[in-house]
């Protein structure tokens, strides 16, 4: 009976997606030949400086479905992926490896450490265990298809070898000289945007209140339907936080288009309805007359917000609150449910961010993260035109998708 070559993959990309799918095919296929590499000199860099230096390695959310909504772009096409590797998949994984993860209130989760440094550990150690060949400092610019499909890659400028496989890894697929390489095996890419980042906004309503912090806002850009709801910070710079962050993932492309200089609206009451606040207001005016508005903060605003709602409506801080016109009493509702503010820039969030854009999710069959169109390339993580929003959520598209391509190379 004829002996079949074990496989030899080259696994392109040394973050959390090359790793992931490395060490899958390794556990599924402990014959193949798999080389790992890594143009910089350090392993998983980003997991490194993830989530301020803890790693949101997932989300506290099992339900394939719900998951999937919090992708901005690739939603349809994971949800039926995380069928076979989600949250619960990436969570068991780690406790067999002995890294336990713990979830925040807010549903993000982090190893009990603390420290991105145990993720980092894990996944080396058990490389260290597996047959992986670990090559970092190992750029690759080229790569092309030999006459009988395997292909030919080009190592750091110089020698060409040959793989019966390939999976790129790659992140993003900013000024690579790969994407040049993948147009010619016929890819097209999505055109790159970066996806959450925080808006510059120089306004003086919010001068001096850096650090300052709503607990459910809602926000949205003028010219775009969606609102998105979640806490708001106000920074140094502008304006941040989970509503602020979502938006700036769901309406990347837009706001790429007006160079990150747009008009939004914020209301700050997001759980408060109009006709409340109307009706809030009233009672003040027949319970509380005779006191200022000034005196008098409401809806659990901080002080020097209120003042600053104030002081733009135009309202003296001395007016009591049967002294405040109709006119006054309107520009206030206005103020507090949507105020609208000048975006001048973006900065990019510290603690997470993405490149949305990237190969075509249609060229790609999600089943086996196959290429439709080259047999035996395969694609894992960020360099797909896939994003989520904040939350741990980019983490675990990696892992699955990473998982996916591992099985499927396994096979
Ligand atoms: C500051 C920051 C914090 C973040 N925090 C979180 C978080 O807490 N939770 C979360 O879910 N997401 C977080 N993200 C997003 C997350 O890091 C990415 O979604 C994730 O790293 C994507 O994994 P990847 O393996 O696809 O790409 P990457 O992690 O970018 O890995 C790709 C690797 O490929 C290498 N490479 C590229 N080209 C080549 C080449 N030609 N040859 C060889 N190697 C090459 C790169 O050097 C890189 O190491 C954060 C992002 C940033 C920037």
């Amino acid at each position: 009976m004829p002996t079949r070559d074990p496989k030899k993959v080259a696994i392109i990309g040394g973050g959390a997606a090359g790793f992931f799918s490395a060490l899958t095919l390794s556990e599924l296929d402990p014959d193949a030949e798999i080389h790992l590499f890594e143009k910089r000199n350090q392993w998983l860099s980003k997991v490194k400086i993830s989530g301020g230096g803890r790693c949101n390695v997932t989300h506290h959310c099992f339900d394939p479905k719900t998951l999937s909504e919090k992708y901005p772009r690739g939603s349809k096409e994971l949800r039926a992926a995380f069928h076979t590797w989600q949250p619960q998949d990436t969570i068991d994984w780690f406790a067999q490896r002995k890294v336990q993860l713990k979830a925040e209130a807010d549903g993000r989760m982090f190893p009990t450490t603390d420290d991105s440094q145990t993720i980092i550990n894990c996944f080396l150690e058990e490389a260290r265990k597996s047959k992986i060949k670990l090559k970092k400092g190992h750029s690759i610019d080229g790569l092309r298809l030999n006459s009988d499909g395997s292909f030919l890659i080009k190592i750091n400028g110089e020698d060409e070898v040959s793989y019966t496989a390939v999976c790129l890894a790659l992140g993003s697929l900013k000024s690579t000289p790969l994407e040049h390489s993948l147009r010619k095996l016929g890819h097209s890419i999505e055109s790159l945007a970066p996806s959450l980042f925080a808006f510059n906004v120089n306004d003086t309503r919010t001068y001096g209140l850096s650090g300052l912090s709503v607990p459910n806002a809602e926000v949205w850009v003028d010219s775009v339907k969606e609102s998105q709801k979640g806490p708001l910070l106000i920074t140094h710079r502008g304006m941040s936080g989970p509503a602020i962050l979502k938006l700036s993932a769901w309406e990347a492309r837009k706001l790429q288009e007006k160079n990150y200089h747009f008009d939004f609206s914020i209301n700050w009451l997001a759980d408060i309805s109009e006709s409340s606040i109307r009706e809030t207001f009233e009672n003040q005016r027949i319970e509380n007359g005779k006191k200022t508005l000034k005196n008098t903060v409401l809806f659990d605003l901080s002080r020097r917000l209120w003042e600053s709602f104030l002081a733009y409506a135009n309202i003296a801080p001395e007016t009591t609150w049967s002294q405040l016109s109709k006119k006054s009493l309107e520009a206030l509702i206005k103020e507090l449910t949507q105020g609208v503010y000048q975006a001048q820039g973006k900065t990019t969030n510290k603690e997470e961010f993405v490149t949305c854009g990237g190969v075509k999710r249609r060229e790609i069959n999600f089943k086996k993260m196959e290429s439709k169109l080259v047999p035996n390339l395969y694609f894992a993580g960020e360099c797909i035109d896939l994003d989520g929003i904040t939350g741990g959520f980019n983490f675990q598209a990696a892992w699955t998708t990473g998982r996916i391509a591992g099985m499927a190379m396994s096979e």
